[in-house]
């Protein structure tokens, strides 16, 4: 099992991993109904820390906004059961998610009576993109998939069925020999990755997408936001980019608790810069990995140590 889960957290009780089950009747399973969030625990000096937990709790009540969806937990005691999975089964460094769907009671697309479920579970992870990938950069391809728009969806809520366009976008990416995709949004423009948000390097100047264009507010974007800024780099974020930007551009990259910070060496065969990880994205990488394993005491509001 890839996951090593040994207990999960589910509707306010610990439980082991093969009681951590619901129907397969229920609701979020049919309509997407769900709302979920993926926070990462550095292994550093000083233990494990959980990387900007608060602002991944105020992401998780928020999504589940738009929805009604009443997540009936405080955050105190889903900052408790997330610190206690983690110290159960004595992680070092993990991968966070906790999920909360509209769960079992009848299948019409309204969710009459159907209770809220939240769960939490919690397991090693390496990088999401390759163990290669941090350094030498990753060959990606702009999707023939576009975003949902923002009017068609929150795409500010992280909503477990808006990740089928993800999906689509990844794998069409992957079929055609490429590591991961760009996604354009709606009227065209740069949108994000399917797990990813895109940050783009010209003449010194930092862009990146702004909310307008259907994107998540990510959390690893605005660390980078304040962190290259604290650099002394001028960064637009709430960049317009188009699509030819992407291949002229002196550095791109993606950010994303997943993908911490990944550099882009080509998009759609083309070499963006020199084909290599670029001086501002390497700044930026080891600023953000000094920060997140604590070498530095850069920050300490944004972690939660256990
Ligand atoms: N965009 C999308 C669509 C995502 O799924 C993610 C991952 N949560 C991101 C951007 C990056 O967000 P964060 O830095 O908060 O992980």
């Amino acid at each position: 099992d890839e996951m090593d889960v040994d207990t999960v957290w589910m509707d306010g009780e610990f439980v082991d991993w093969d009681e951590a089950q619901v129907h397969v009747l229920t609701h979020g399973l049919h309509y997407g109904s769900g709302v979920f969030e993926g926070v990462r625990c550095y292994d550093t000096e000083e233990g494990p820390a959980i990387f900007r937990w608060d602002e991944h709790l105020d992401r998780f009540y928020n999504s589940a906004k738009p929805y009604d969806m009443e997540i009936d937990h405080s955050r105190e005691e889903l900052t408790e059961a997330t610190l206690e999975l983690i110290e159960r089964q004595d992680l070092e460094s993990c991968y966070i998610r906790p999920i909360a769907f509209y769960g079992y009671n009848s299948l019409g697309v309204s969710p009459q009576d159907c209770p809220t479920q939240t769960a939490i579970a919690c397991w090693p992870w390496g990088t999401y993109l390759g163990d290669e990938a941090l350094e030498n950069g990753v060959d990606v391809m702009v999707s023939s998939w576009r975003k949902h728009a923002s009017s068609q969806i929150p795409t500010n809520a992280k909503t477990t069925g808006l990740y089928v366009n993800s999906m689509l976008a990844g794998e069409e990416a992957r079929r055609n020999g490429y590591v991961e995709a760009i996604v354009l949004n709606k009227e065209g423009n740069v949108a994000e990755g399917p797990g990813e948000n895109l940050f783009l390097v010209r003449d010194g100047t930092i862009h990146t997408p702004g909310f307008a264009e259907s994107i998540l507010d990510g959390i690893t974007r605005q660390s980078v936001v304040t962190l290259a800024r604290e650099r002394g780099y001028d960064v637009d974020d709430s960049a317009s980019i188009s699509r030819g930007e992407l291949y002229t551009a002196d550095e791109l990259f993606f950010t994303g608790t997943a993908a911490e910070i990944t550099p882009i060496r080509s998009v759609d065969d083309t070499a963006i810069g020199t084909g290599e990880r670029g001086p501002v994205t390497e700044e930026l990488q080891s600023a953000f990995f000094d920060l997140v394993e604590r070498r530095t005491d850069d920050h300490d509001e944004w972690f939660t140590h256990l």
